[in-house]
Protein backbone atom coordinates (compact mmCIF):
# COMPACT_ATOMS: atom_id res chain seq x y z
CA UNK A 1 0.00 0.00 0.00
CA UNK A 2 1.47 3.37 -1.01
CA UNK A 3 1.38 6.16 0.90
CA UNK A 4 -1.23 7.82 -1.18
CA UNK A 5 -3.95 4.87 0.36
CA UNK A 6 -2.68 6.46 4.38
CA UNK A 7 -3.10 9.86 4.42
CA UNK A 8 -5.80 11.55 3.43
CA UNK A 9 -5.51 14.92 1.92
CA UNK A 10 -8.12 16.23 5.12
CA UNK A 11 -5.11 14.32 7.33
CA UNK A 12 -2.19 16.26 5.32
CA UNK A 13 -4.10 19.80 6.37
CA UNK A 14 -4.98 18.73 9.98
CA UNK A 15 -0.88 17.78 9.94
CA UNK A 16 0.18 21.19 8.62
CA UNK A 17 -2.02 23.44 10.57
CA UNK A 18 -0.68 21.62 13.36
CA UNK A 19 3.04 21.93 12.55
CA UNK A 20 1.75 25.92 12.07
CA UNK A 21 0.87 25.82 16.02
CA UNK A 22 3.62 24.42 17.54
CA UNK A 23 6.04 26.42 15.42
CA UNK A 24 4.13 29.56 16.34
CA UNK A 25 3.99 28.22 20.19
CA UNK A 26 7.59 28.23 19.99
CA UNK A 27 8.33 31.39 18.65
CA UNK A 28 9.69 29.99 15.76
CA UNK A 29 7.26 31.47 13.85
CA UNK A 30 5.13 34.84 14.34
CA UNK A 31 1.25 36.12 13.70
CA UNK A 32 2.22 36.79 10.36
CA UNK A 33 5.58 35.64 9.29
CA UNK A 34 6.84 31.75 8.11
CA UNK A 35 4.54 29.49 5.85
CA UNK A 36 3.71 25.45 5.18
CA UNK A 37 3.23 23.61 2.57
CA UNK A 38 2.91 19.71 2.12
CA UNK A 39 2.68 17.51 -1.27
CA UNK A 40 -0.24 15.55 -2.14
CA UNK A 41 1.18 12.61 -2.03
CA UNK A 42 1.95 11.08 -5.78
CA UNK A 43 0.67 14.27 -7.47
CA UNK A 44 1.95 17.79 -8.47
CA UNK A 45 -0.09 19.60 -6.37
CA UNK A 46 0.74 21.18 -2.93
CA UNK A 47 -1.92 22.55 0.11
CA UNK A 48 0.20 25.69 1.35
CA UNK A 49 -1.03 28.18 4.07
CA UNK A 50 -2.42 31.53 3.46
CA UNK A 51 -0.98 34.69 3.18
CA UNK A 52 -1.30 37.61 5.88
CA UNK A 53 -3.42 35.57 7.88
CA UNK A 54 -2.67 34.82 11.84
CA UNK A 55 -0.74 31.84 11.88
CA UNK A 56 -1.00 30.63 15.08
CA UNK A 57 -4.91 29.25 14.79
CA UNK A 58 -5.00 28.19 11.07
CA UNK A 59 -8.29 25.89 9.73
CA UNK A 60 -8.39 23.49 7.16
CA UNK A 61 -10.54 25.97 5.08
CA UNK A 62 -7.98 28.74 4.85
CA UNK A 63 -5.71 26.66 3.33
CA UNK A 64 -5.05 26.82 -0.47
CA UNK A 65 -4.04 24.05 -2.81
CA UNK A 66 -2.16 25.13 -5.66
CA UNK A 67 -0.20 23.45 -8.97
CA UNK A 68 3.67 23.76 -8.84
CA UNK A 69 2.78 26.55 -11.45
CA UNK A 70 1.54 28.47 -8.77
CA UNK A 71 -2.55 28.12 -10.14
CA UNK A 72 -5.08 28.09 -7.72
CA UNK A 73 -6.86 24.65 -7.97
CA UNK A 74 -8.75 25.02 -4.58
CA UNK A 75 -9.76 27.39 -1.81
CA UNK A 76 -10.68 30.95 -1.28
CA UNK A 77 -7.71 32.96 0.00
CA UNK A 78 -4.07 34.08 -1.53
CA UNK A 79 -1.48 31.30 -1.15
CA UNK A 80 1.82 32.19 0.62
CA UNK A 81 3.51 34.95 -0.93
CA UNK A 82 6.53 32.42 -0.58
CA UNK A 83 5.09 30.08 -2.84
CA UNK A 84 7.42 30.51 -5.55
CA UNK A 85 10.23 29.20 -3.17
CA UNK A 86 8.08 26.29 -1.74
CA UNK A 87 7.48 25.06 -5.37
CA UNK A 88 10.61 25.34 -7.21
CA UNK A 89 12.16 23.13 -3.88
CA UNK A 90 9.41 20.53 -4.97
CA UNK A 91 10.18 20.58 -8.79
CA UNK A 92 14.38 20.23 -8.08
CA UNK A 93 13.86 17.54 -5.21
CA UNK A 94 11.08 15.03 -5.57
CA UNK A 95 12.31 13.34 -2.54
CA UNK A 96 10.87 16.38 -0.76
CA UNK A 97 6.97 16.31 0.59
CA UNK A 98 7.47 18.70 2.57
CA UNK A 99 8.69 22.39 3.45
CA UNK A 100 8.82 24.99 5.98
CA UNK A 101 9.75 28.38 6.12
CA UNK A 102 10.36 30.02 9.62
CA UNK A 103 11.93 32.97 11.39
CA UNK A 104 13.60 31.04 13.92
CA UNK A 105 15.23 33.88 15.70
CA UNK A 106 18.31 32.23 17.24
CA UNK A 107 19.53 30.58 14.11
CA UNK A 108 19.08 33.90 11.76
CA UNK A 109 21.04 35.83 14.41
CA UNK A 110 24.32 33.40 14.55
CA UNK A 111 23.69 33.82 10.48
CA UNK A 112 23.65 37.71 10.65
CA UNK A 113 26.87 37.45 13.32
CA UNK A 114 28.78 34.97 10.06
CA UNK A 115 28.50 31.95 12.17
CA UNK A 116 27.59 29.00 10.65
CA UNK A 117 25.96 25.92 12.65
CA UNK A 118 28.85 23.72 13.83
CA UNK A 119 28.27 19.32 14.63
CA UNK A 120 28.38 20.25 18.41
CA UNK A 121 25.38 17.78 19.27
CA UNK A 122 24.32 14.03 17.62
CA UNK A 123 21.33 15.78 16.50
CA UNK A 124 23.02 18.37 14.60
CA UNK A 125 25.31 15.51 12.82
CA UNK A 126 22.15 13.73 12.00
CA UNK A 127 19.33 15.89 11.38
CA UNK A 128 21.08 18.79 10.30
CA UNK A 129 24.12 17.84 8.23
CA UNK A 130 25.26 20.92 6.16
CA UNK A 131 23.31 24.16 6.82
CA UNK A 132 24.81 27.05 4.03
CA UNK A 133 23.70 30.43 4.08
CA UNK A 134 21.73 31.99 1.09
CA UNK A 135 22.53 35.74 0.59
CA UNK A 136 19.58 38.20 0.99
CA UNK A 137 16.97 38.30 -1.85
CA UNK A 138 13.21 40.29 -0.91
CA UNK A 139 11.13 38.02 0.59
CA UNK A 140 8.00 36.25 -1.58
CA UNK A 141 10.23 37.28 -5.03
CA UNK A 142 11.00 34.72 -7.80
CA UNK A 143 14.66 35.80 -7.13
CA UNK A 144 14.43 34.50 -3.30
CA UNK A 145 13.42 31.01 -4.44
CA UNK A 146 16.32 31.24 -7.18
CA UNK A 147 18.69 31.84 -4.81
CA UNK A 148 17.00 28.29 -2.77
CA UNK A 149 17.16 26.48 -5.76
CA UNK A 150 20.76 27.24 -6.09
CA UNK A 151 21.49 26.07 -2.74
CA UNK A 152 18.67 23.35 -1.90
CA UNK A 153 20.75 20.31 -3.34
CA UNK A 154 21.40 17.77 -0.83
CA UNK A 155 20.57 19.69 2.59
CA UNK A 156 17.54 19.79 4.79
CA UNK A 157 17.75 23.53 5.45
CA UNK A 158 19.01 26.89 4.00
CA UNK A 159 19.37 29.93 6.38
CA UNK A 160 18.17 32.69 4.79
CA UNK A 161 20.11 35.54 5.04
CA UNK A 162 18.19 38.50 6.88
CA UNK A 163 14.91 36.52 7.30
CA UNK A 164 14.74 33.03 9.16
CA UNK A 165 15.03 29.55 7.38
CA UNK A 166 14.15 26.95 4.71
CA UNK A 167 13.37 23.39 5.58
CA UNK A 168 12.37 20.01 3.71
CA UNK A 169 11.79 16.70 4.87
CA UNK A 170 10.26 13.78 3.89
CA UNK A 171 6.75 14.59 5.45
CA UNK A 172 5.88 17.53 7.87
CA UNK A 173 7.23 15.72 11.27
CA UNK A 174 10.55 15.42 9.40
CA UNK A 175 10.83 19.10 8.06
CA UNK A 176 9.49 20.52 11.47
CA UNK A 177 11.85 18.65 13.28
CA UNK A 178 14.72 19.83 11.29
CA UNK A 179 12.97 23.45 12.17
CA UNK A 180 13.24 22.68 16.01
CA UNK A 181 16.88 21.09 15.67
CA UNK A 182 17.91 24.14 13.80
CA UNK A 183 17.35 26.49 16.54
CA UNK A 184 18.10 23.79 19.67
CA UNK A 185 21.79 23.36 18.22
CA UNK A 186 21.65 27.65 17.90
CA UNK A 187 20.32 28.07 20.76
CA UNK A 188 23.32 25.70 22.64
CA UNK A 189 26.30 27.09 20.18
CA UNK A 190 25.36 30.50 21.04
CA UNK A 191 25.19 29.60 25.08
CA UNK A 192 28.79 27.50 24.42
CA UNK A 193 30.08 30.74 23.26
CA UNK A 194 28.81 33.17 25.75
CA UNK A 195 29.30 30.90 28.72
CA UNK A 196 33.27 30.24 27.52
CA UNK A 197 33.95 34.01 27.10
CA UNK A 198 33.66 33.68 22.98
CA UNK A 199 35.76 30.36 22.10
CA UNK A 200 35.05 28.14 19.62
CA UNK A 201 32.93 25.22 20.81
CA UNK A 202 34.42 21.33 20.73
CA UNK A 203 32.66 19.46 17.71
CA UNK A 204 31.78 16.17 17.77
CA UNK A 205 35.01 14.23 16.50
CA UNK A 206 35.43 13.67 12.66
CA UNK A 207 35.47 9.75 13.35
CA UNK A 208 32.32 9.51 15.34
CA UNK A 209 30.10 11.74 12.50
CA UNK A 210 32.02 9.22 9.64
CA UNK A 211 30.31 6.95 11.45
CA UNK A 212 26.83 8.46 12.53
CA UNK A 213 26.64 8.97 8.37
CA UNK A 214 27.55 5.47 7.83
CA UNK A 215 25.64 3.61 10.77
CA UNK A 216 22.42 6.09 8.98
CA UNK A 217 22.94 5.98 5.33
CA UNK A 218 23.99 9.86 5.47
CA UNK A 219 25.56 11.22 2.34
P1 LIG B 1 2.98 34.89 3.94
O1 LIG B 1 2.04 35.36 5.04
O2 LIG B 1 2.56 35.41 2.59
O3 LIG B 1 3.16 33.40 3.98
O4 LIG B 1 4.40 35.56 4.20
C1 LIG B 1 5.08 35.39 5.41
C2 LIG B 1 6.57 35.35 5.25
O5 LIG B 1 7.24 34.89 6.15
C3 LIG B 1 7.20 35.90 4.02
O6 LIG B 1 8.55 35.57 3.98
ZN1 LIG C 1 9.45 34.99 5.90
Amino acid sequence: MGEEALFSEEDLKDEIIRVMKVLYNRGLVSALGGNVSARIPGSSEIWITPSGVFKGDLHPEDLIKIDLEGNVIEGYLRPSVEWPMHTIIYKKRPDVNAVIHAHNPITTGLALAGVELKPITVEAVLTLRRVPIVPFAYPGTDELAKVVAEHIEGVRALVLQNHGVVAVGYNLVEAEAVVETLEEVALTQLTAFIASGGKEPPVIPEKDRELASRLYGLK
